[in-house]
């Protein structure tokens, strides 16, 4: 069979057997699976368990410090080996009086389909076993090697993905990863992303008393914990946005000549940006272009998310604080490293008056990037080309983060991000949606991908 005809059978198997697809979404996202409470982890781990054996893997549930994983493996006839990451954990449904239809009960309205992880990411689990279906249906059997990581606490962070990783690097060896997400842009263009910045998320406390005290008995001799947070805060970064932890920017890399190319081929969203949130102005007197698009994924960043202290309530309260917290993220680019950073803010802190600041770890995750110019990125930019009919969006780096540092470093793959949602999708929000049409689309990328990977050397 020449390659255009058996992309021509993997469109048809995929076009008749949509509504099984969709079927199988339904069973899946019907199982809730919300790590932040723990509800129905295990069932859900179970029920993908059973799925790829059902699709005829060899799956198997590994325990770990947090929720189990979900590795599922088959050989094929070439000796490459492709590894899709995904989770299927997901994030609360609430509020649930803003669901239009019961969260864990796929509900289709229209070309859409409605539930919790219906995209993110129970839409990319399905959409990797079609299209592998459909591969195998078309080729007789699987074209090359194919091992599954579906982990349970991606909406946590992943806390327990690098020491799983560690522990089974025999096991998860590959030759690429295609990552759990991505889809199309606001035109419609598919949209495939190479890297993630990393993050050090803490909260820094400021206790100045056992009780707040009233301000006339103290205001003028009593220490007053919001200030003192306020201060510290005011010594991390500078009016300018110049961080001022010494060593901070040590292991910044500057984008290539290559990274800048990229970029500039990135659609410009600077006014909708403006127009989405309300913006006078973005800073550093940017106003769009490729300065714009550097600067928001290739410039580290120091945010406040949350501050609190004191009397919020309505009318007047004249109290000083005991305590002070703020909640403050920091997004890492390639090399910053989380742990150096924290060890740096503390030392910043001691060295400026503030070694009374407490700081509270919440987790963190390294920036990662696979190289632009890898074979496997041009794989699968070629790939959708073929299925979008239209020309590919590549993001160099995107300014999340999530777990992708131990498969590019410690498995040594290039990873890839490709996937079935849209930007008005509602992830993580209410009515979370996937248009069937994508969906489509992201089976027969992934399919694509495989039959084209397979045929590397
Ligand atoms: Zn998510």
């Amino acid at each position: 069979m020449t390659i255009s005809a058996i992309l021509k059978d993997i469109d048809n198997y995929i076009h008749e057997n949509v509504d099984d697809f969709i079927h199988e979404l339904a069973r899946l996202c019907g199982q809730p699976s919300v790590s932040a409470t723990g509800m129905g982890i295990h069932e859900c781990a179970h029920l993908v368990n059973d799925m790829l054996a059902a699709h005829g893997y060899n799956s198997e549930i590994i325990r770990t410090k947090g929720n189990p994983v979900v590795f599922g493996r088959q050989n094929g006839h070439s000796d490459k080996t492709l590894l899709f990451y995904l989770h299927y954990d997901v994030q609360p449904p609430e509020p649930m009086d803003a669901w239009e239809s019961p969260p864990f009960e796929l509900s289709r309205r229209g070309e859409n389909l409605y539930a919790r992880g219906v995209v993110d990411d129970k839409g990319h689990i399905v959409a990797r076993l079609a299209g592998l279906a459909a591969v195998r249906h078309v080729m007789g059997d699987l074209p090359c090697n194919v091992k599954f990581v579906i982990e349970g606490e991606e909406e946590l962070g992943s806390p327990n993905i690098s020491p799983f990783i560690e522990d089974n690097k025999e096991k998860l060896s590959a030759d690429a990863c295609i990552w759990e997400f991505g889809g199309v842009n606001h035109e419609g263009s598919p949209t495939l992303s190479l890297g993630m910045r990393g993050i050090l998320y803490v909260e820094l406390i400021a206790k100045t008393a056992s009780i707040d005290a009233h301000s006339g008995l103290g205001g003028s001799i009593f220490p007053n914990a919001a200030w003192r947070l306020v201060w510290a805060l005011q010594s991390i970064k500078d009016l300018d946005e110049r961080i001022n932890i010494a060593g901070f920017y040590d292991n910044v890399r500057l984008p290539s000549k290559r990274d800048l190319e990229i970029l500039a081929n990135l659609p410009d969203d600077g006014a909708q940006l403006r127009e989405m949130y309300g913006l006078d102005h973005f800073l550093h007197g940017l106003k769009g272009g490729t300065e714009l698009k550097k600067a928001a994924v290739f410039e580290p960043s120091c945010t406040i998310c949350g501050f609190g202290s004191g009397y919020q309530g309505p009318g007047s309260k004249t109290v000083i604080p005991a305590e002070a917290r703020a909640k403050v993220d920091f997004r890492l680019v390639p090399d910053q490293d989380p742990d150096e950073i924290l060890k740096k803010l503390r030392q910043h802190l001691d060295s400026t008056g503030f070694d009374d600041i407490e700081i509270q770890y919440n987790g963190g995750t390294r920036p990662a990037r696979t190289d632009p110019d890898h074979p496997f990125v041009q794989l699968t930019i070629d790939a959708a080309n073929k299925v979008y009919r239209r020309d590919t969006v590549v993001a160099p780096i995107i300014g999340g983060s999530g777990p992708n540092y131990p498969f590019i470093h410690s498995l040594k793959l290039p990873v890839v991000s490709a996937g079935v949602g849209y930007p008005g999708g509602n992830i993580h929000a209410p009515n979370e949606h996937l248009r069937i049409n994508d969906f489509v689309q992201g089976i027969r990328h992934t399919a694509y991908i495989v039959e084209a990977f397979s045929r590397t050397d």
